[in-house]
């Protein structure tokens, strides 16, 4: 399906002049748009992105 050969390096996109909630370390979050998902480089913690479509937990 996906032939990916290449480094994942350019499907990232660094988010500048957000602060990461975890560390607080600042521009280092980036959006990894094959999850769907924003990562700290600094600490690793991530975090699924609110795509708008929500789960109802009863
Ligand atoms: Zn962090």
């Amino acid at each position: 399906m996906f032939g990916r050969a290449a480094p994942v390096v350019e499907i990232g996109h660094i988010l500048t002049g957000l602060r990461c909630a975890a560390c607080g370390a600042m521009d280092t979050l980036w959006f990894d748009l094959a999850r769907l998902l924003i990562e700290c480089r600094e600490c690793g913690t991530g975090a699924l992105l609110d795509v708008g479509d929500e789960e109802v937990d009863e």
